[in-house]
């Protein structure tokens, strides 16, 4: 089966043909680094890894390039309000220098990349700086200018919306229902309200020279730039939340297209949003919703999570539940529930390569062959991982089948798929110190002598020091695991 994915582009699921056979140049638009990222970025991040390893997994050889904005995203997409990272060096205290935008940008890229690593993505092989790129983005905007796409006002150089016929196809933007609201706050000296800055002029002296004066590239430009510089143009896939969609994408679509005359990239997607319910819910409403944001009050890092007790990989199975066209829900109580059926399942997993727990001499009927078909079939759908989860959810309680060739499929087929270290995990889980091991042998014999207030006792003495205790009946004795919040 061909692989087929849902392109932004032709709103439409088309069968993936790379420019280059069997090799796939990605660019996922990367994070603004003037604060920690929030998870719902993250739910970005982690989309853009199940991207690359799916691919991987079927065959191509990929490219990932992210890059990091660390100046030129303005408060407003719209290129309204300060830059992000000024924002930053106030909020820090910070003196307004490009040596101090870049400190700051240094501690949130490192623990962005600390994040990713977290959630057990893969790190693209490129994670180029927009501050390492201006006179890339300069040179484009020469040719913009020469064309006659650019034109220069009070404040910087603005792309001519008006020249580029096609502007707002990613998405079927309404140019005229849309742009009137969400871009209301025109410069009076922009010839289309959808006008966007490609060169900022500094109104407090920060930022690099250029022929229009001091300041700073647009956001917009800097992915245009580094995703050639990095990829060549036209590559393959571009990836990004879909409030990139109506401004951001379409932006640099018409700035790379214009200058260069080919497209920018052959395949859009984009990933529905993180939403956290803001207002209470009556009756015949779920309440209100809004995106998580890093401007909002439920605002939640991976920190956060970890102070809660769930393991980052855990939100990682929390994520790839749910479709990354979906959007998402976030709670307290889903993320819990995320976390304990995780636990089970690598409970479960655990418990196959344990000899003792394993009835001796027992026919299997069946095979759990079929599953590396399923996993393979719902990555080719779209990058399915919601089909993906209840297929490992399947073949872990496929209860006749060998859990020897199940730890084989689990380990050579779910884990590059879906990243979620079943292996180590599975493993980790199983690994019990001598002063616990001694605790359950306590336990256990004063279960035998009928004892239940000691063994109660024990019981959660070992609960508390974050284990897992429990009793089957083809074992007598208690099985005793690791949390997965005593694993963070
Ligand atoms: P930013 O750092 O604001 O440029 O955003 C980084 C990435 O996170 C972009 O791809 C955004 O589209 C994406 N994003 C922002 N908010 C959310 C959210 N609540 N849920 C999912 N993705 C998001
Ligand atoms: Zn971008």
């Amino acid at each position: 089966m061909p692989l087929r994915l849902f392109n932004t582009l032709t709103g439409k699921k088309e069968t993936f043909k790379p420019l280059e056979k069997g090799v796939v140049k990605m660019y996922n638009c990367g994070p603004t680094v003037y604060n920690y990222a929030h998870i719902g970025n993250l739910r970005a991040y982690v989309f853009a890894d199940v991207l690359r390893r799916a691919l991987e997994y079927n065959g191509y050889k990929v490219r990932q390039v992210m890059n990091i904005t660390d100046v030129g995203h303005l408060i407003s997409d719209a290129d309204d309000g300060d830059d992000k990272m000024l924002k930053a060096l106030k909020r820090e205290g910070k003196p307004f220098t490009l040596e101090a935008m870049r400190e700051v940008a240094d501690f949130y890229a490192k623990a962005f990349v600390e994040d990713l690593k977290a959630l057990n993505c893969e790190l693209p092989h490129a994670m180029p700086r927009a501050s390492d790129n201006i006179p890339e983005d300069i040179e484009i905007i020469k040719k913009l200018e020469a064309k006659g796409f650019a034109y220069k006002t009070g404040d910087g150089v603005y792309f001519d919306t008006g020249k580029f016929p096609s502007y707002g196809k990613l998405g079927n933007i309404n140019l005229k229902g849309q742009l009137a609201g969400a871009r209301a706050a025109i410069n009076s000296e922009k010839k289309n309200p959808a006008d966007f800055t490609l060169w900022k002029i500094s109104r407090n002296d920060i930022g690099w020279q250029s022929p229009w004066g001091k300041g700073f590239p647009g956001w917009h430009i800097e992915c245009s730039a580094m995703s050639r510089k990095y990829l060549g143009q036209p590559f393959d896939v571009h990836t990004g939340g879909i409030d990139h969609i109506p401004i951001h994408h379409n932006n640099e679509i018409a700035q790379s297209e214009a200058a260069f005359g080919v497209p920018l990239a052959n395949y859009w997607l984009h990933n529905e949003h993180l939403i956290v319910p803001t207002g209470p819910a009556s009756a015949g409403s779920s309440g209100e919703v809004k995106k998580m944001a890093k401007s909002g009050e439920n605002f939640i890092t991976l920190k956060t999570l970890k102070e809660k007790g769930i393991h980052p990989l855990s939100y990682r199975y929390f994520l790839l539940q749910t479709h990354y066209r979906s959007p998402l829900n976030f709670s307290w109580e889903a993320l819990e529930g995320a976390q304990t059926g995780f636990e089970n399942l690598l409970f479960s997993i655990w418990s196959f390569s344990q000899k003792d727990l394993i009835e001796p001499n027992v026919e299997y009927s069946d095979s759990a062959s079929m599953y590396s078909d399923y996993i393979l079939k719902s990555t080719q759908d779209d990058f399915n991982t919601a089909s993906a989860i209840s297929f490992l959810n399947g073949i872990v309680h496929h209860s006749t089948s060998d859990p020897k060739e199940k730890l084989d499929i689990l380990f050579k087929h779910f884990d590059p798929i879906l990243g979620l270290s079943l292996k180590e995990l599975s493993k980790k889980i199983g690994e019990i110190p001598e002063r616990i091991k001694i605790l359950i042998e306590k336990h256990d014999k004063a279960r035998e002598l009928g004892d239940w207030k000691e063994s109660g006792e024990i019981r959660d003495t070992i609960i508390s020091k974050g284990y897992r205790v429990q009793n089957f009946s083809v074992s007598k004795k208690s099985l005793v695991t690791r949390t997965m919040s005593s694993l963070i």
